[in-house]
């Protein structure tokens, strides 16, 4: 951890107090190549031992043979500690000298990095040659000789010493103690500025360097637009190509066939109906009576990929995710964060104007002729919510712009009679109503909300928050209140937007529906187009309104959704909802 805290502070605690990881290429490249030195094995001459150390047998030697040691003892992978200064290590190798003398031996670290010889003046980074000096006052702790170490580079098969001179080992101390200063404070360090580690950082998707300290700028009493504002680079990745695998099929057995998951259709005839690599698949949403094995369970978890269940009419279930996310100081402070009611509804405000001005935006960009008293009305309604200073109220204009967005709903639908979908004339919403929905649109709107609630159940799981625990929805059995509390200001852009779309552009229409009892859901057929077009929906970018920069609704969800975390742990002062033009 010394290595990331020489790298950025910020990078250690994030990994080291909130456990936060995310695999990148170059932390995968790299396992792989230490992989290779985890196989070897060897001796290492206890240097308390050093007197009986004469029978010790050589290992196996690498392409890294010790250029000064010919008969040199090398273990490999070798765990050390010590209590004095508090350090402990795994070594990649070390290497003992052969002894000529009674005194103890001498050994030289190896650590192997998979790049070639870094561009620089010392041919080493200086996190790598603080990792080999701590290992090397470790080693000088429990005894041995350690005046150097190696940094063997893969890349250019080339061996560099490192002397532990005294700047070196003076700076390793003042990390060192550094190091433990932070942890026991409990502050994230803040993120680093314009640096070029970041783009290069396998945590930047989770740290968000440029977003904090943009919004940070943005909320404290810095002027407008300073000098030095930050221009906010687009290095997280906009897009995910994983996507999410949706069966349907009734009765349809998953099962994972080497990496890849396989859907089969029911005994006798098992069918393979779809076979997707499990890298492709963000997520397996099973609707109605799916069958997955125990073995397939074990495969996604392992996979970090969660599993949603629906009942055929669109009721979500729940969800089996991989065990929770290790970052316990984060559900510490959401839970702290919400028995207090005057931060809470700081947070519920935002959420409210944002879904508020959402459905103002939505009625203005797909009415033909939206009545300005209408935008004006939920113009006010969205400041009314952001002033609410109870939450009594803030629910009071909520309900209140609600029955004027959904009073104009239907001049949003506009059937093409020539399609012959919708019948001609008929108004096709009237109000929302819901369990049962009594129309079609009513049975869509619900489903593409139940969509919703799973992905920010999903989401909740991967930031490392607890769904169950909300801001504005309070907290009741079985329901996830903070995916909910989440999702409000992306109903009107995403789960409405789907259903405008699908209705003007005839992809669904009135056959699509079985009705029973009054109540209406969508066939199997036309539910795959639904999900289809929900799909394409999160997959479509947008100009972030904050950041300026291109970015799916998909990653959308999991940005806001860090940014609540930032704002719950203090780092940040108030949550900025998403809202577009
Ligand atoms: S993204 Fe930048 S600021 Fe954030 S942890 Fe990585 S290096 Fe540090």
């Amino acid at each position: 951890m010394l290595n990331e805290f020489s790298y950025c502070p910020r990078l250690a605690y994030l990994e080291w107090v909130q456990s936060e990881f995310a695999p990148s290429a170059d932390t995968l490249d790299g396992e792989l190549q230490h992989r290779w030195v985890i196989l070897q094995q060897g001796n290492f001459v206890d240097a308390m031992e050093f007197a009986n150390a004469d029978d010790a047998t050589n290992s196996p030697t690498d392409t890294s043979t010790p250029t000064d040691a010919a008969n040199s003892d090398v273990a490999s992978s070798v765990m050390l500690s010590a209590p004095g200064i508090g350090l402990i290590a795994v070594v990649d190798k070390i290497e003992t000298l052969t002894a000529v003398s009674s005194e103890p031996p001498e050994v030289v670290p190896v650590e192997y990095k998979r790049s070639g010889i870094p561009p620089t003046d010392e041919r080493s980074y200086e996190p790598e040659r603080i990792q080999l000096a701590a290992a090397g006052l470790i080693l000088q702790e429990k005894g041995y000789r350690c005046r150097r170490g190696v940094i063997y580079y893969i890349a250019s098969k080339t061996r560099i010493d490192v002397p532990f001179d005294e700047p070196l080992l003076i700076r390793t101390h003042t990390l060192i103690n550094q190091l433990k200063a932070m942890v026991a404070v409990g502050h994230i360090p803040p993120p680093l500025v314009d640096s070029p580690k970041c783009p290069r950082c396998s945590l930047v998707g989770i740290c968000l360097p440029d977003e904090t300290r943009h919004v940070q700028l943005t909320q404290s009493q810095v002027p407008a637009r300073p000098p030095s504002r930050p221009v906010i680079r687009t290095i997280i990745p906009t897009s995910d190509d994983r996507v999410p695998l949706y069966v349907q099929e009734p009765r349809a057995a998953i099962g994972k066939v080497g990496d890849a998951l396989q859907v089969r259709s029911p005994a006798p005839e098992r069918r393979v109906l779809a076979e997707r690599p499990m890298r492709a698949i963000s997520q397996v949403v099973l609707l109605g009576d799916v069958q997955i094995s125990t073995q397939t369970l074990h495969a996604l978890c392992e996979a970090d990929i969660p599993i949603a269940y629906f009942s055929y009419g669109g009721w979500f279930y729940g969800l089996t995710t991989p065990l929770a996310s290790k970052n316990i100081e984060l559900r510490i402070a959401q839970f702290a964060r919400a028995a207090d009611r005057s931060f809470a509804i700081k947070i519920a405000r935002a959420f409210t104007a944002g879904k508020i001005e959402n459905q103002r935006t939505l009625l203005r960009r797909n009415h033909p002729e939206p009545p300005d008293m209408v935008l004006a009305q939920l113009a006010a309604a969205a400041d009314a919510a952001r002033n609410a200073d109870t939450f009594e109220t803030l629910l009071g204009v909520e309900g209140n712009a609600a029955r004027i967005y959904f009073e104009h709903f239907n001049g949003m639908l506009k059937p093409r009679p020539e399609l012959g979908k919708w019948p001609v004339d008929l108004p096709l919403f009237a109000n929302r109503n819901r369990r049962p929905p009594a129309d079609p649109v009513n049975a869509m709107l619900s489903y593409a909300y139940a969509l919703l609630t799973k992905d920010f159940t999903v989401t909740c799981f991967t930031v490392g928050l607890d769904p169950f625990m909300g801001f504005y929805h309070q907290p009741k059995f079985g329901k996830p209140a903070l995916a909910l509390d989440l999702m409000e200001e992306f109903r009107p852009i995403i789960a409405d937007s789907v259903v405008v779309t699908l209705i003007n552009t005839g992809v669904i229409g009135i056959g699509d529906f079985v009705s029973r009892g009054g109540s209406f859901a969508l066939k199997p057929e036309p539910r795959k187009r639904f999900l289809a077009t929900y799909e394409r929906r999160l997959a479509s970018e947008v100009t972030h309104p904050i950041f300026g920069y291109a970015i799916s609704y998909r990653r959308t969800f999991e940005v806001q959704t860090r940014l609540l975390a930032r704002v719950l742990t203090g780092e940040v002062d108030s949550y900025a909802s998403f809202t577009t033009r």
